[in-house]
C-alpha cells in the first residue's frame, strides 16, 4: 500500500514540492513548525531508519547535501536551521516513507524531546 509521500513522489498527490531530481523529492510541510518547513524524501519507498540499506548510504547523503541546498535557497543558512528524522513509534514518525525534516526561519531553541 503506497504511502502518502509515493503518491506525492510519483504526483499522484498534490503538494507544494520545490525540488525533485532523479534521487529525491523535497515539498513543504501541510502543518509546518517553522516560517520554513520542507520534508526532504527519497523517491524510493524506505519505510524507516530502520530499513536503510549500506547500498542506500550515497542517497541518505544526497537527502542531506539537498536539505543545505535548500537552506541556502530558502535564504536561512546563514542563521541556521534544524534537520529531523523520526523514526517508529517512539521517535514520533507519522508517515512510513522516510523523510528528512527542514525547519527554520526562526530561533528554535534548544531541542525539546
Ligand atoms: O516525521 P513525521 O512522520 O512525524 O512527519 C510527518 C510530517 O508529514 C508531518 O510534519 C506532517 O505535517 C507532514 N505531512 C505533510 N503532508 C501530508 C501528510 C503529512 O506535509 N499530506
Amino acid at each position: 500500500m503506497a504511502t502518502i509521500f509515493e503518491k506525492i513522489v510519483k504526483g499522484k498527490l498534490p503538494a507544494d514540492i520545490v525540488y525533485q531530481d532523479d534521487q529525491v523529492t523535497a515539498f513543504r510541510d501541510i502543518h509546518p513548525a517553522a516560517p520554513t518547513h520542507i520534508l526532504i524524501v527519497p523517491n524510493k519507498p524506505i519505510p524507516t531508519v530502520n530499513d536503510v540499506q549500506p547500498e542506500d548510504e550515497p542517497l541518505l547523503g544526497h537527502m542531506i547535501y539537498v536539505a543545505k541546498l535548500l537552506a541556502e535557497k530558502e535564504g536561512i543558512a546563514k542563521d541556521g536551521y534544524r534537520l529531523i528524522i523520526n523514526c517508529n513509534q517512539h521517535g514520533g514518525q507519522e508517515v512510513y516513507h522516510l523523510h528528512l525534516h527542514l525547519i527554520g526561519g526562526r530561533p528554535l531553541g534548544p531541542m525539546v524531546v
